[in-house]
């Protein structure tokens, strides 16, 4: 059996209202770049990785032109020879970053077509641990007022989520402290909360952050600063006294190695096989809270882009938590008028 066709599409997904974080602004549309590799026997799997803005055009690129090639008459059987070929094919280019979003998107064809040729979901394949998995609304919402905060937290409360991720990160850290209090107040001293400042901080402002954040009893707080200084989140750790969750913007599969104990994992960024390596890692590194800098964040075990758990023959899978079911299929037909979404190049 070989690799037949690949075929690489790049969308533009118009937000239904402004979104905007720390480091990205305002943000009014996500790019998504979908992956279809079909074998010899007609059978199909897609994946597909995303930006929030800006760079899609060259991941379509790098897949359609570069990748394409290495992949097609080859045995889509061998995912982590796959991998490797394209790590090595790209790596002069990059070894993170755009390159690694292209390979995330194709590695995570290659597990989609390898569990529908079994007609098993993909969790069951890769161990079938447990068919539930928290979830937690994310919000993108650094700018919203706080009153616009609170309606889509209760939004997001009806629709069943069972933890909540704000964005934190404004000029003033007094307004984050007030905005984190007016949540930990709405939701309850239990509720799980986390907080996402995208690399906002140095790491004397990030200690300073985590200090004032701790009496709210945060999950974690995630990327205080860039994920390449390890030593500053050692310091961010120690002295902050936080739960940290980093990695999101380290894209490498081998840029996360770096880390020992903060770990953040997306299928559509670094594809299924590295997020198999880091699940193996966090076992390995489980430790209890408690200011050690080599602990592991439970993000592993909460999950916002759902890839993990993306049915494939129709099994809905259940959500711990109570967030509403999966999806029966992916997320990736956007043929519908629903997804209002426009195709810019097809290869
Ligand atoms: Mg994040």
């Amino acid at each position: 059996m070989s690799i037949e066709a690949l075929q690489a599409d790049h969308y533009l997904i118009p937000l239904p209202e402004v979104l905007s974080d720390s480091t990205h602004g305002d943000i009014t549309h996500f790019e998504l770049i979908t992956v279809r590799i079909r074998d010899g026997d007609g059978a199909e799997g897609v994946g597909y990785s995303y930006t929030v803005g800006a760079g899609g055009a060259a991941v379509h690129s790098l897949i359609a032109r570069d990748l394409r090639p290495l992949l097609v008459g080859q045995d889509p059987e061998r995912i982590e020879a796959l991998w490797q070929r394209m790590w090595w094919g790209l790596h002069y280019g990059g070894r993170g970053g755009l390159a690694c979003l292209a390979i995330s998107a194709v590695d995570m064809a290659l597990w989609d077509l390898r569990a529908r040729r079994i007609e098993q979901p993909l969790w069951r394949l890769l161990g079938g641990h447990d068919p539930r998995v928290k979830v937690y609304a994310g919000g993108i919402d650094l700018q919203f007022p706080l009153d616009r905060l609170l309606r889509q937290t209760d939004d997001n409360l009806a629709k069943g989520f069972r933890a909540i991720k704000m964005k934190v990160g404004r000029p003033q850290l007094h307004d984050d402290v007030a905005r984190v209090k007016a949540m930990r107040e709405h939701l309850g001293a239990d509720f799980p909360l986390m907080v996402d400042a995208n690399m906002r901080w140095g790491v004397d402002e990030a200690i300073r952050a985590c200090r004032a954040l701790a009496e709210f009893q945060l999950v974690w707080v995630e990327e205080p600063t860039i994920p390449d200084d390890v030593a500053g989140h050692t310091r961010i750790v120690r002295e902050g006294g936080m739960p940290i969750a980093t990695g999101e913007s380290g894209a490498g599969r081998h840029q996360l190695r770096r880390h020992h104990g903060v770990h953040e994992d997306r299928p559509p960024r670094r594809g299924v096989q590295p997020a198999v390596d880091l699940a193996r890692r966090a076992r390995r590194h489980r430790a209890p809270a408690g200011g050690d800098p080599e602990r592991v964040l439970p993000r592993g075990a909460w999950l916002r882009d759902r890839a993990l758990h993306r049915p494939t023959t129709g099994d809905r899978g259940r959500l711990r938590g109570g967030a509403g079911a999966l999806r029966p299929r992916h997320q990736l037909r956007l043929a519908g008028p629903r997804a209002r979404a426009r195709a810019l190049t097809a290869a």
